[in-house]
């Protein structure tokens, strides 16, 4: 089974646009996302027309407020802070990454917790990791309801993700402990990685290394979700191949996420979905 992410995350997109009418016919209310982007990063601007479209699609309002790469770290403190006042946002996403001059970390602490749809504010992380309601990161989350519409009940299955990220890796394992799952973290230390893979029923990886995984390092019948982008060259160009290697993972997996059109499509509408949480926890 090839878990087609685009028409995964359409399915999730319609369920948040119905959503969204019902509250807008109920409260006359709409949910608000803004996202902040700082610089000229081409990859950022495509990650964000994105949001903004998918967005828009719901029936979301969404905004950009976009900044010179200049602007200092106090100035968009005082960004936030006029945001986190605003009742008509109830999300607020700081594109990372972020300049040099300017604490991703510290910009994020900033952000009133119950408008934080990225899940990167430290009260959504300790919510995450002691089992409390939260907003979770887009990616992990995405991957999580792409693993539950495969299988429901993970309950003692041995669960392997490659990669240890406060972005991916770490709310995954978070995620799959709630769900009773027996949970390894891989990392770039880690003794005899596809040994641990070869037991896993669930294999996440976010990594950022080319088709590390490999047919022979999957248990047949394993679940496997690809996060990683990749870039390889190739004759007139590139291509974008994930951290799984595809065409010998697929003859092993019961189900597998491809790469494009897997998991990336799938955060952007966790991020509408985590929008609809905040709106619903503010109002
Ligand atoms: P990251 O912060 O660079 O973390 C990578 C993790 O992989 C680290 O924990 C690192 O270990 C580990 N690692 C590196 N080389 C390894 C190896 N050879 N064997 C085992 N582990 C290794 O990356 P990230 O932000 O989590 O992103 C991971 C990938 O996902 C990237 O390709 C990124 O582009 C992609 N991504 C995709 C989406 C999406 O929507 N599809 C969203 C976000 C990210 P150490 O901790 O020991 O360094």
């Amino acid at each position: 089974m090839i878990i087609d992410g685009k028409k995964f995350a359409q399915k999730l997109r319609n369920k948040i646009k119905k959503e969204i009418q019902s509250i807008k016919n109920k409260t006359q209310l709409t949910p608000g996302l803004t996202v902040i982007l700082v610089g000229n990063h081409t990859p950022s601007e495509i990650y964000v027309r994105n949001k903004e479209l998918s967005a828009k699609e719901v029936g979301i309002s969404s905004k950009v407020l976009r900044f010179k790469s200049s602007i200092s770290e106090t100035k968009l403190i005082s960004v936030i802070h006029k945001l986190n006042r605003d009742k008509k946002v109830h999300g607020i996403l700081v594109q990372l990454p972020l300049p040099n001059h300017i604490s991703g970390h510290k910009i994020i602490e900033e952000i009133d917790p119950k408008k934080d749809v990225d899940g990167f504010h430290a009260i959504n992380v300790g919510n995450l990791s002691s089992g409390k309601d939260a907003l979770v990161p887009c990616t992990p989350l995405g991957c999580y309801l792409m693993i539950k519409s495969v299988r429901k009940n993970l309950a003692g299955l041995n669960a392997l993700i490659i990669g240890r990220s406060n972005l991916n890796g770490k709310p995954m394992a978070q995620l799959l402990l709630k769900e009773d799952c027996t949970v390894t973290i891989g990392h770039s230390k880690t003794k005899n990685l596809k040994e641990l893979c070869k037991k896993a029923d669930i294999v996440v990886a976010a990594v950022g290394r080319a088709n590390l995984v490999k047919g022979d390092w999957v248990k047949k019948g394993a679940i496997v979700i690809d996060v990683g982008i990749n870039r390889v060259e190739k004759k007139n160009g590139y291509k974008i191949v994930g951290d799984v290697e595809f065409k010998s993972v697929v003859k092993k997996a019961k189900a597998i996420t491809p790469v494009p059109g897997g998991v990336g499509p799938v955060t952007i509408a966790c991020l509408l979905s985590n929008t609809l949480k905040a709106f619903k926890n503010i109002n």
